[in-house]
C-alpha cells in the first residue's frame, strides 16, 4: 500500500488490512490531465469480504460504551490532524481544488467531523413517558443499525466521506464506504490512521470503484440494511430503485440550483464577495453553490457592473499556487459539461459577461492540459433555460433582475431543486419572511455557508431526503425502539 516509482496504487482497505484488487481504474491529475494514480475496480466479491468483516466486527464494536467509541474517534481526529498538511497536499492534487481550500476547509473539517461526533455521542438522551391510570411506563432506546453503506462524491472528498463515517461509528455501527473513484487518495490515506487510532478491524471498511460495479453491489447487499449517499440525483434515484425491495434506510443528501436574492437595501460591500465566493469556491463545485443570483431591479445594473468585475479579478491558477482562488475542475467530461451549458446559454441570446475559457490565463506548460476554465457570469436569461434549471456543478452563475417580494420567492422556487438559498436585505422582518416562504433546507441570510453542525443540513424536494447533523445523523443511524413495561 505505498506510492510506486510513478504511479500511485491504491488498495481497498478490509477487516484492518490492505488488499490488492484484480483490476483498476486510471485516476487523472485534473491540473495536468495525467493519470498518476490507480484505483482498485472493485466489484461484488470485495463487497462480500467487506461484509463479511463488518458483520464479525459489529458485535464487539456496538456492544463498547460511547465513551470508549468516542476515545478511538478522538485519537482517529488527533492522527488526521498531525497529517493536516500531507492530507491537504493530497487533496488539492487529486481532487483539482487550491491547496489553500484544501489546507483550511476539507482537512480541518474531516477533523472537526471526527471530533464533534466524538462529543456529541456522549449527549443523546431517549424519551419516557407514563400512563399513570394503566400503571404503564413507556421508554424509548436507540440501537446501532448494523452494517451501513456509505456513498461520497468527489467535490469534497475526506470532507464528505468523514461526516458520514464519524457519527455512524460513533453510534456503534460498521461500515462499508465507497469513495468516488475520482478522488480516492485521501480514503485511503485515512485507512492508514485507522489501525493506528485503535478502530478494531472490520469496523470501517473502505472499497474503491465505480458507482456502477461496486456502489450497486453495495446498495444491493442485503446484509447492508442502511445507505448514506451523497451525490447527484440521478444517481439517488438509482440508488432508490435498487434498494426498494430490500427496504433500505436510506438518507439522500442531493444537488441544488441555489438562488441569492438581493434586494435594493443589501449591504452591497459585504454582499458583492460574499456572493462572488458562493458562486465560484471550490470552482463552483460544491452542492451549495449559488447559481441563479436574482437582485431587485433598482439595483440590478450597479450589481451587475460590481460582481462582473470583482468575478474577473478572482483568479484561476494551478492549485498550489496560494493566489489561486480557484483550480481546475474535476474532469476533462466534467469541464466539458459545464462548457456545454455556456454554450446553450449563447444559442438562447444569453449574454456571457465574464468567464469561459481559459486563453486569458498564463499556465505553466506542464498544465495545459489540466481542466481550468474561468468564473463565467450569464445574463440575460430566461428562468426556463436549463441554465436557470438545471444543477451545472461548476463555476457558472446567472444574474437575472426582479421586481417585487412576491415574484422572486415564486421565482426562486420554481426549480425542482430546495438546499440553499440566501437573502441578502437590511430589513429584519423581510429576511424572516423570504426565509420562512423559500423552499429550501438551508437558508443563509446576508452571509453564506456558515455551519452549525449540531443543527439539521440537508435539502427539499429533489435535493433530497432526510437531514445530517448531530441529533439527526444519530437518529439516522441508530434504530428506535419503544418499550412498555406495566409496573
Ligand atoms: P454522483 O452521483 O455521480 O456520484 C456520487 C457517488 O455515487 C460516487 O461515489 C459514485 O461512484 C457513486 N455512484 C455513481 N453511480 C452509482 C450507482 N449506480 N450506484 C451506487 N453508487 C453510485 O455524484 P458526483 O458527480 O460524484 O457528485 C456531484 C453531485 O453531488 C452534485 O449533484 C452535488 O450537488 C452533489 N452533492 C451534494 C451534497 C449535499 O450535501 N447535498 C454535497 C456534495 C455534493
Amino acid at each position: 500500500c505505498s506510492g510506486t516509482m510513478e504511479l500511485l496504487m491504491l488498495e481497498n482497505f478490509i477487516d484492518g488490512k490492505f488488499l490488492p484488487c484484480h483490476s483498476y481504474i486510471d485516476s487523472y491529475d485534473p491540473s495536468t490531465g495525467e493519470v498518476y494514480c490507480k484505483v482498485p475496480d472493485s466489484g461484488k466479491e470485495e463487497i462480500e469480504v467487506a461484509v463479511e468483516a463488518a458483520r464479525k466486527a459489529f458485535p464487539s464494536w456496538s456492544s463498547r460504551s460511547p465513551q470508549e467509541r468516542s476515545q478511538v474517534l478522538n485519537r482517529l481526529a488527533d492522527l488526521l490532524e498531525q497529517s493536516l498538511e500531507e492530507l491537504a497536499q493530497a487533496e488539492s492534487k487529486d481532487q483539482g481544488k487550491t491547496l489553500t481550500m484544501a489546507r483550511t476547509i476539507d482537512i480541518p473539517r474531516s477533523v472537526q467531523n471526527f471530533r464533534f461526533f466524538a462529543s456529541s455521542i456522549l449527549h443523546h438522551t431517549t424519551e419516557s413517558t407514563q400512563m399513570d391510570h394503566l400503571g404503564c411506563l413507556h421508554y424509548t432506546v436507540r440501537t446501532p443499525v448494523g452494517i451501513a453503506g456509505l456513498i461520497s462524491p468527489w467535490n469534497l472528498p475526506l470532507y464528505l466521506l468523514t461526516w458520514k463515517i464519524a457519527p455512524a461509528i460513533a453510534a456503534g455501527n460498521t461500515v462499508i464506504a465507497k469513495p468516488s473513484e475520482l478522488t480516492s487518495v485521501t480514503a485511503w490515506m485515512l485507512c492508514k490512521f485507522l489501525n493506528k487510532a485503535g478502530v478494531p478491524p472490520g469496523v470501517v471498511n473502505i472499497v474503491f470503484g465505480t458507482g456502477p460495479k461496486v456502489g450497486e453491489a453495495l446498495v444491493t447487499h442485503p446484509e447492508v440494511p442502511l445507505i448514506s449517499f451523497t451525490g447527484s440525483q440521478p444517481t439517488a434515484e438509482r440508488i432508490t430503485q435498487l434498494s426498494a425491495p430490500f427496504c433500505k434506510k436510506l438518507s439522500l443528501e442531493l444537488g441544488g440550483k441555489n438562488p441569492a436574492i438581493i434586494f435594493e437595501d443589501a449591504n452591497l460591500e459585504d454582499c458583492i464577495p460574499a456572493t462572488v465566493r458562493s458562486s465560484f469556491a471550490n470552482q463552483g463545485e460544491i452542492c451549495l453553490c449559488t447559481s441563479r443570483i436574482f437582485v431587485q431591479r433598482s439595483i440590478y445594473n450597479e450589481f451587475l457592473k460590481r460582481f462582473v468585475e470583482a468575478s474577473r479579478k478572482w483568479k484561476v491558477g494551478i492549485p498550489s499556487d496560494p493566489s489561486a482562488s480557484m483550480g481546475a475542475l474535476i474532469s476533462k467530461a466534467h469541464l466539458e459539461k459545464v462548457r456545454s451549458y455556456i454554450k446553450k446559454a449563447r444559442a438562447e441570446g444569453a449574454q456571457i459577461l465574464c468567464g469561459e475559457g481559459v486563453d486569458r490565463l498564463s499556465l505553466p506548460p506542464r498544465n495545459q492540459a489540466g481542466y481550468f476554465m474561468l468564473p463565467t457570469v450569464i445574463t440575460d436569461i430566461k428562468d426556463e433555460s436549463c441554465c436557470m434549471k438545471e444543477e451545472i456543478f461548476g463555476p457558472v452563475t446567472c444574474v437575472v433582475p426582479f421586481d417585487s417580494e412576491e415574484e422572486v420567492i415564486r421565482r426562486a422556487n420554481s426549480v425542482k431543486y430546495g438546499l440553499a438559498a440566501t437573502v441578502w436585505s437590511g430589513h429584519v422582518g423581510r429576511i424572516h419572511r423570504v426565509a420562512q416562504k423559500l423552499q429550501s433546507g438551508l437558508v443563509w441570510t446576508n452571509c453564506w455557508l456558515i455551519r452549525e453542525l449540531n443543527l439539521p443540513f440537508g435539502g427539499m424536494k429533489y435535493s433530497g431526503i432526510g437531514r445530517e447533523g448531530a441529533k439527526d445523523s444519530h437518529d439516522f443511524f441508530t434504530e428506535i425502539k419503544t418499550i412498555t413495561v406495566k409496573y
